[in-house]
């Protein structure tokens, strides 16, 4: 459980990331508290026969070492984890995968005991179980389904929309591995596991011993399917290909964005790069090396793709290749000095020098108002999506977003992870707002984009004026 978790902090992808920016946007935090919370999977109304899951947050600032979190139902324990650093957020919690079994049980109100330990602090936690004959159409009998194509072995549940289109999104992989494979010169020897999921996850993909992607007819954080499937090739790839040591994560996402053509959509890398600058944008890069996740998104990811398109044009692949796989680890932990230590070998450039040479070269592009017009919306479309995500749809926010294990959720049987989230009126208002302006903003109708965009600020603005307490459960009392 816990290894799938890690892994994703390695490459989270077309990925997801980051609500801020290099210019003054709000920073994505970890939950600011002053007690400890509690989050409860799966998400929405849960049902008798539900495998519940928990994960508990420590107050900010908070010592946490040495300190274990215990639940109990009925008096008896169900288990005892220590606090950990969680996903890309680095969250403090102590997470507890599918501790509550709850079949058997009837329908009703239930009280679950928590203990801080060995402090001895104690609070209750409620959960209100339907009976499992309310459960969702979609839900009933919903079960995972496994196929394979040339490239791949494809995991579905049964009735989304992934198990409904399967023969088309077979033939979909297929052809992406090969244009991958084709692009990075290499022929794939074992097939590829990739989990298409029925619920937005970040942005739609993410990499770590398997492939995640979502598909879903209207995915509210873009139709994203076959590039990001494509994006997240590349890093399965990547990672078999291997290096010397150690391979910078700006180098990573933007040889993903490079060798599929764009990031969200096909799109031209360069002038984007040329965008980035003209509106203010552009990240030094030795602050995109060292906190790359932690940067504005799109304009990470962008301006990494247009440095990739730069130093291939002008040192060519194979020794753009030679200098990627070459590269160590810096005394310091520091990205960029490792970068900087590897340019000085391999182009006898320091980081200092490469990033002048890739301004002017920046500076040297033709003006693109499309580009600069769709940068701008892109930015301003996935800031909304991950304002939407922390405000009414937690668990799918890149930093601190709940992947469970599929391989274990496979072998348990268990479905509703993936397949539940937050469904009140407001999310599907919100949700269809982003859906909308993605589609015009994919057809180059922007000033329509830019009106779903603003709606959907609109309504978030008055829900966060209405009620913005209740959302991430009960506090426990302060310790
Ligand atoms: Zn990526």
């Amino acid at each position: 459980m816990r290894k799938i978790f890690i892994s994703i902090l390695l490459i989270f992808t077309a990925c997801t990331r980051l609500v801020s920016f290099p210019g003054g946007t709000p920073q994505a935090s970890p939950v600011a508290s002053t007690t400890f919370s509690v989050d409860i999977h799966p998400d929405g109304p849960r049902y008798v026969g539900d495998q519940i899951s928990f994960e508990v947050f420590s107050p900010t600032l908070f010592e946490t070492s040495q300190k274990t979190i215990s639940i109990s139902f009925a008096g008896k324990p169900l288990a005892e984890k220590s606090f950990e650093q969680h996903a890309i957020g680095q969250r403090k919690q102590a997470t507890f995968p599918w501790v509550w079994n709850t079949s058997g049980l009837s329908a009703g109100d239930y009280t679950l005991n928590f203990a801080l330990l060995p402090d001895g602090i104690r609070w209750e936690e409620k959960v209100t179980l339907r009976p499992a004959s309310e459960l969702p159409a979609a839900e009933k009998n919903a079960h995972w389904e496994t196929t394979e194509t040339t490239c791949c072995i494809i995991h579905t549940i049964s009735g989304t929309d992934a198990a409904n289109d399967i023969t088309p999104l077979k033939e979909m992989v297929d052809a992406q591995a090969a244009d991958v494979e084709s692009r990075m010169g290499t022929h794939l020897t074992d097939k590829i596991p990739i989990t298409f999921l029925p619920r937005t996850i970040g942005h739609g993909g993410f990499t770590s011993d398997a492939i995640y992607v979502t598909y879903m007819h209207k995915n509210y954080a873009g139709g994203t399917t076959l590039q990001v499937t494509h994006h997240e090739m590349v890093h399965w790839v990547d990672g078999k290909l291997g290096s010397a040591g150690f391979r910078p994560t700006i180098l990573q996402e933007g040889l993903a964005v490079y060798l599929s053509n764009g990031h969200f959509k096909v799109e031209p890398i360069v002038p984007r790069g040329a965008a980035i600058l003209e509106l203010g944008w552009y990240i030094p890069l030795s602050k995109l090396a060292d906190s790359f996740y932690f940067s504005q998104h799109e304009t990470s990811y962008t301006e990494a793709a247009a440095l990739i398109s730069y130093m291939v044009k002008t040192y060519g692949w194979e020794n753009f290749n030679s200098f990627y796989r070459d590269i160590h680890p810096a005394q310091d932990g520091s990205d960029a000095k490792a970068l900087d230590n590897a340019l000085q070998i391999h182009f006898s450039i320091s980081l200092d020098t490469l990033e002048q040479n890739y301004l002017a070269f920046l500076r040297n592009q033709t003006g693109d108002n499309t580009a600069q017009t769709d940068m701008r919306l892109t930015v301003a479309f996935y800031d909304t999506v991950r304002r939407y995500q922390m405000k009414l749809d937690p668990s799918a926010y890149f930093l601190n977003a709940w992947l469970p294990d599929a391989p274990s959720m496979r072998q348990r049987g268990i479905v509703t992870d993936f397949l539940r989230h937050p469904d009140t009126g407001i999310n599907r208002q919100i949700e269809a707002l982003l859906v909308s302006g993605d589609a015009n903003l994919r057809s180059g109708n922007y000033p329509l984009t830019e009106v779903y965009i603003r709606a959907a600020n609109l309504l978030l603005d008055v829900y966060e004026r209405i009620d913005s307490q209740t959302w991430r459960g009960k506090k426990s009392p302060v310790p």
